[in-house]
């Protein structure tokens, strides 16, 4: 057994998801990551859980029922399925992902079936999602490679090489290997970031203006009491825990109905097995007017027709280009990562915890705060070498974020 894998699960268990005893986790694999699934388990044990389940899925399952399944099963959501969800949240509870998936999974599936879909699914799990958004438990998402995945990666590698790069490229960005220990380097790393968040936020930036050489020129303002988040999160009972693993990120909430300008990607964006490349928008008052891409562009209308706010933005998230995941210099075609390798804009819903005051507040309130909710939450990425990001505090200073594609502050 690789002793880099035993060192991941700890990771994800015990400072990824912070499992406390007697907490009950839900893990969600793929089959495919059965081994890795069972030490997550096995940790976890070890850490005091009181019991875990296991949600399994297969990519190849999953395309089968797009394609053949009766027409009507994409109109509702299993009645157990959300009694599950609902139950578990209830009581002491974690959340940990194994998101690993073939980038094109869904390729030419019928989008209109995956948004249908989408929408049950995600309105029958809202208050599960909502309570993961609003850290009432703490949750992680990690990721492992799968074949398929890392052919995409590595396309002219055989099956097997492809397999071993993918892992070394995601240990590095795990920061498992090294002298010493993981868990101390991510104490490190975490505190660094939490040193970010606290100079952005010493700022009370109003307004941001980013600007890049592929054509992004985008102003937007944040909501008055908007927090800088990053590292580590603490979840309502006052446990900390890292959402992401990798993470690059400081991020906060735009005010949404503020974003004037275009907006041009960086890097492809998995969406729903599909890859959308040289995704671009144009933004009026915070709404995207326009969609394009050069790629993928049906299965993009199809997400951006979910809600109404699909179509505002929830998260500016800021990674610098000379980080560890971008330095790699990989398309990792798997938003965990490419997130973490460049600054990022989300569209759908913000996190209220990037907001003062927001415990307790409902979605009007929050609303009226300037928070933008929605079914979905999907990153894409805007980060180049030569990305600019001017602020505008409060009091009317002229900042500089961001130079050349790193943080200036
Ligand atoms: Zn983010
Ligand atoms: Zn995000």
């Amino acid at each position: 057994m690789d002793k880099r894998l035993e060192e991941y699960a700890r990771l994800a268990v015990r400072m990824g998801a912070n499992l406390q005893p007697g907490d009950t986790m839900l893990l969600r694999s793929p089959v495919d990551c059965a081994q890795f699934a069972r030490l997550i388990v096995k940790e976890a044990y070890d850490a005091g859980a009181r019991e875990v389940f296991v949600n399994w899925n297969d990519d190849a399952i999953g395309r089968m029922k797009y394609l053949y399944a009766a027409d009507d099963v994409f109109d509702k959501f299993n009645e157990w399925e959300k009694i599950q969800y609902d139950t578990l949240t209830k009581g002491k509870f974690v959340l940990l992902t194994i998101y690993a998936e073939d980038p094109e999974a869904l390729k030419g599936v019928d989008p209109d079936r995956i948004k249908r879909y989408q929408m049950v699914r995600q309105s029958a799990l809202k208050d599960f999602y909502d309570k993961m958004m609003a850290s009432e438990y703490s949750w992680n998402l990690v990721s492992v490679p799968v074949p398929a995945w890392a052919k995409k990666v590595f396309p002219e590698m055989s099956e097997e090489d492809a397999m071993e790069a993918l892992w070394n490229a995601i240990y590095e960005t795990l920061r498992i290997d090294g002298s010493g220990n993981a868990v101390a380097r991510w104490e490190e790393h975490t505190k660094r970031l939490r040193d970010k968040c606290d100079k952005l936020n010493a700022l009370k930036l109003k307004t941001l203006h980013y600007e890049t050489e592929l054509g992004t020129d985008f102003t937007v303002d944040l909501p008055e009491g908007a927090i800088w988040c990053g590292g580590a999160d603490k979840n309502k009972q006052g446990t900390y825990f890292i959402a992401n693993m990798p993470t690059e990120e400081v991020f906060t909430a735009p005010a949404k109905y503020s974003g004037n300008g275009h907006i041009v990607s960086s890097r492809p964006l998995c969406l729903n097995g599909t890859l959308i490349q040289g995704l671009k928008f144009t933004v009026e008052n915070g709404k995207i007017v326009k969609a394009e891409a050069d790629e993928g562009l049906d299965t993009l209308n199809k997400v951006l027709e979910v809600d109404e706010g699909s179509l505002y933005f929830g998260e500016l998230a800021l990674v610098d280009y000379d980080s560890p995941i971008s330095n790699q210099k990989l398309v990792y075609y798997n938003t965990l990562f490419d997130e973490n390798a460049s600054c990022h804009i989300a569209f759908g819903a913000a996190y209220p915890d990037c907001l003062e005051g927001s415990d307790g507040l409902t979605s009007e309130e929050l609303e009226a705060r300037g928070l933008n909710d929605s079914f979905n939450h999907e990153d894409f990425m805007v980060g180049t070498a030569k990305t600019q990001i001017t602020g505008i505090t409060r009091d009317g200073q002229t900042v500089t974020i961001f130079k050349d594609g790193n943080f200036a502050l």
